[in-house]
Parts: structure tokens; C-alpha cells; sequence
């Protein structure tokens, strides 16, 4: 049988809710975020109707065509994709979230360009954990340096953190990473009241991510399928 949107969207909350279990932590302290990335408006319109609300998108022109397809419909719109400086005007008018913010230009920007009369956009600062330089993100070291900055910003709210974890086959491996991460969050969340959000976990990894204290997961493979290729 042939399995739809809907029913992939039950199975990822399922999983979530068994985790929370699991971790014994309070039912529904993990959001659902849908990352539709190269997928159609038509899938997006499908999970909406199916009760989601949060979607995630990575590259800005895909999005922006697909929030004009959807405009009928109540969505809370995520950028979680690398965020090039020329592309903050754009985000800051048609975004709720950004998960991906790594840098003070970049978050100045965004602040500066956010209209009057929208409310403030939500970020989440994205951090490198694995030391990799070819990886995103700031730096365990650079982190509160920088949330200080961006929770002074007007039309920003820092929300807290987003981690993308090194791909790895060692169980322990990925459990550190996310400790680490989630070490960081308290850090910050016992600074800033405004720190509510861990966004970290995917669909491979999502119940690790809400063991090791995740309360939010992005979830794309899981209830879209595998992606489309993307037109350049
Ligand atoms: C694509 C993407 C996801 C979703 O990954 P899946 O493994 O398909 O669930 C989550 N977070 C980010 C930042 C992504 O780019």
C-alpha cells in the first residue's frame, strides 16, 4: 500500500511521542518541523491539511514561489538553509524563523530589514560542534560572544540554538555531539528568557535528538520522501 503525506506525518509524531516517553519528558515538548525543500507546493498544501503548520525551507527563490502558491493557507515559515547577505532583505520580509544564523552581519542585516509592522523575527544562532571549518555554524567558543550581540538586536528574538551533527556511524559519537549541544542551550537559556528552542534532529536521528533534549526536529526524508532534484 502505498503511503501518503498524512500518514508519514502521523508516523514522524508517533516517533516523537515515543521518544518523549522514552526520555520521560513532558508529551508535546518537541515541535514538528516539515523540511520541504525541493519539494512541491502541492505536498506542502497536503501536510498543511493534514494539521501542519511549521515548514522549513532551505533556498530562498523555492521558497519564496511556494509561499506565493500557499499564500491562502496560515503557515509559519523556517529558513534553516546558509544565508548569503545579499539574500537577509528577502528573508527578513517573508520569514517567521531563521535557524541559520551564524554570523553578526548577517544578523544585522536581518534586523535592520525586518519591516515595522511585522513582528520580530525568531532566530536560533546555528552552531559547529564537530570543529570542522568546512562545516556551518559558530564555534562553542564564539557563541555567547554572539548571542549577546544579536539579543541586543530590535527587530530580532534570539530563540536559541540549531545544530546540523557531523554524519556518523559511531552511536556515542552522535549522542556526544548532541549533549554538547544541549549543554550550550542551557547555557544560554539560563541568560536570555527569551530562550526556549533546541532545533536539533532529523529523520534519521530524531530519537536521539529528543533523548538528549531536542524540542524541536526537522524532519524532511521522513514525511516528504527522498528529494527531488533541484532546478539551479
Ligand atoms: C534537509 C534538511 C533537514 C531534513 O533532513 P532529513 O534527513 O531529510 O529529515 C533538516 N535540517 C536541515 C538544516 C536541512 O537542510
Amino acid at each position: 500500500m502505498m503511503t501518503t503525506i498524512a500518514d508519514r506525518i502521523d508516523a514522524a509524531k508517533a516517533r516523537i511521542t515515543q521518544a518523549e516517553k522514552q526520555a520521560q519528558r513532558p508529551l508535546d515538548s518537541v515541535q514538528l518541523l516539515a523540511v520541504s525543500k525541493t519539494k512541491p507546493a502541492s505536498d506542502l498544501r497536503l501536510a498543511f491539511e493534514a494539521g501542519q503548520t511549521q515548514f522549513g525551507e532551505n533556498y530562498l527563490q523555492e521558497a519564496l514561489d511556494k509561499q506565493q502558491q500557499l499564500s491562502d493557507l496560515n503557515i509559519q515559515w523556517h529558513f534553516i538553509g546558509p544565508i548569503q547577505s545579499n539574500k537577509t532583505r528577502s528573508i527578513a520580509e517573508h520569514f517567521d524563523w531563521v535557524h541559520s544564523v551564524e554570523r553578526l552581519k548577517v544578523a544585522q542585516r536581518l534586523s535592520n530589514q525586518r519591516p515595522d509592522s511585522m513582528a520580530e523575527l525568531n532566530v536560533c544562532l546555528q552552531v559547529n560542534i564537530s570543529g570542522e571549518a568546512s562545516k556551518s555554524g559558530v564555534s562553542a567558543d564564539e557563541l555567547l560572544p554572539l548571542a549577546k550581540q544579536v539579543a541586543e538586536l530590535p527587530h530580532l528574538t534570539l530563540r536559541g540554538l540549531m545544530v546540523i551533527p557531523q554524519a556518523t556511524d559511531n552511536p556515542e559519537h552522535q549522542q556526544q555531539q548532541f549533549s554538547e549541544v544541549k549543554a550550550l542551550f542551557d547555557q544560554l537559556k539560563s541568560e536570555y528568557d527569551s530562550v526556549d528552542t533546541l532545533s536539533m534532529g532529523m529523520s534519521g536521528d530524531l530519537e536521539v535528538a529528543v533523548e538528549q533534549g531536542s524540542t524541536m526536529v526537522r524532519i524532511g526524508t521522513a514525511i516528504f520522501g527522498a528529494r527531488n532534484k533541484r532546478e539551479q
